[in-house]
């Protein structure tokens, strides 16, 4: 029997965006998405977009799972494809919801009738369906406000469509809608997180990660690529900066007064993080901070680091409690990787008591007594681009 995929996405998620180019970038990031699972014939009609299988070997199964990734989808659900003859449209909705109708109490029909040249109307549908139901499972009842299963027919142009699961997609937009914007990124929970919900509005994601070897391990590194890789299934290729940072924070930890060290640290790393980022075509920077969860997010030094910088800073996870940046995190399945225990930059030259509340002018004269600028440029002429492209299947 042949079954497709139904994808659709919401007219909300259009208000302010032209319409043909956010469907064109959608269908682009979906072909790009399934091309390694198999062949599929994909359209697109009326805020809907239609996933066929081209052969035996385009798995469906797999290719809903990618597509439950996908941003810019609002729901999905799999349909039976019927000719657009009712008696062949009976025996498909038979066929296809056989054991879910056997296993219901209740039920309803509902019918979408976008091909208005059908003989039969919508309400004609459901009650004849209905009826044709009811007679082959004489156990069911029809429950119009609360049914265990609703049946949808869809009447399109080329094919009558047979569903009843309706799931949540993704939301947001189709990554590439909305600009780009360069990740700080470290190994732990929140930053990785920030990058997901960035790119659920249509921001294409960059990623910089700062190392101090030998302080810092090559694995610490890697686990860092890890995570970047985990969520291209989200944001699609990333390109990913790595930025050497041993001279800079050893000259900090010699030249500066200890308690300001991160708060120096992280006004260079924003700094270079914003260099790198105009070259790199990204118009603002990401963070995972979130007020008050240590030292250095405090809105004090928050403030402190971002008068280093022109670009915007976003930092989605701001208001959220630690748990919250949690569930998203084992949502996008980067949790089991964050934790794992290799050192960040961060946390090498760690005060054991940095100033909670730091004021500018402080900073800047802890600074002034060092000229950072040529370890600056050294840093990024150093910086090793790769582009970590999206997982084959
Ligand atoms: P995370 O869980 O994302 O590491 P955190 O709560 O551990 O965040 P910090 O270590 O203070 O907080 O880092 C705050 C933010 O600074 C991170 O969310 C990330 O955006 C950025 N950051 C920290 N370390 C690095 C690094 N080595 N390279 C790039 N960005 C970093
Ligand atoms: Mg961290």
């Amino acid at each position: 029997m042949a079954e497709i995929i139904l994808a659709k996405y919401g007219e909300m998620a259009l208000k302010g965006l032209n319409k043909n180019t956010f469907e064109n970038i959608l269908l682009k990031n979906i072909r790009r998405r399934l091309k390694s699972i198999g062949n599929f014939y994909i359209s697109r009609a009326q805020s809907t977009i239609y996933i066929e299988p081209e052969n035996e070997a385009a798995d469906l199964d797999e290719a809903y799972v990618v597509l439950k990734r996908i941003f810019g989808i609002s729901t999905l659900c799999r349909a039976a494809v019927a000719e657009k003859d009712f008696e062949a449209i009976v025996a498909q909705t038979m066929r296809y919801l056989d054991d879910e109708l056997s296993y219901a109490r209740t039920f309803k029909v509902e019918a979408k009738r976008a091909d208005k040249r059908f003989s039969m109307k919508s309400p004609e549908i459901c009650s004849e369906l209905g009826g044709k139901i009811l007679a082959a499972f004489p156990h069911l009842k029809v429950d119009v406000k609360n049914p265990d299963v609703i049946v949808t027919v869809e009447i399109r142009d080329t094919n009558a469509y047979i569903h009843s699961k309706k799931e949540s997609g993704a939301g947001g937009l189709p990554v590439g809608t909305s600009g780009r914007a360069m990740l700080l990124l470290s190994g732990g929970i929140d930053s990785p997180v920030a990058g997901y919900m960035m790119a659920k509005r249509g921001i294409v994601i960059s990623a910089i990660h700062f190392v101090s070897p030998p302080y810092t391990s090559e694995r610490a590194r890697m686990k860092v690529e890890q995570l970047c890789e985990k969520i291209t299934d989200y944001c699609g290729d990333i390109n990913f900066y790595c930025v050497p940072f041993t001279e800079i924070q050893e000259t900090i930890r010699k030249e500066c007064p200890e308690e300001y060290f991160t708060i120096i640290m992280r006004r260079l790393m924003v700094e270079i993080a914003q260099r790198i980022a105009e070259q790199d075509g990204s118009m603002a920077l990401i963070t995972g901070e979130s007020v008050g969860q240590v030292a250095s997010q405090t809105l004090e030094a928050l403030v402190c680091t971002d008068t280093v910088c022109k670009m915007p800073i976003f930092r989605p996870v701001i208001g959220m409690d630690k748990t919250e940046i949690i569930s998203i995190a084992r949502k996008i399945d980067t949790y089991d990787i964050s934790i794992q225990p290799y050192e960040d930059c961060c946390t090498v030259f760690t005060p054991k008591h940095p100033k909670v509340r730091p004021r500018l002018a402080d900073i800047e004269a802890a600074e002034g007594r060092v000229d950072f600028s040529k370890m600056v440029t050294n840093s990024i002429q150093n910086t090793y681009k790769v582009t970590i492209k999206l997982k084959e299947c």
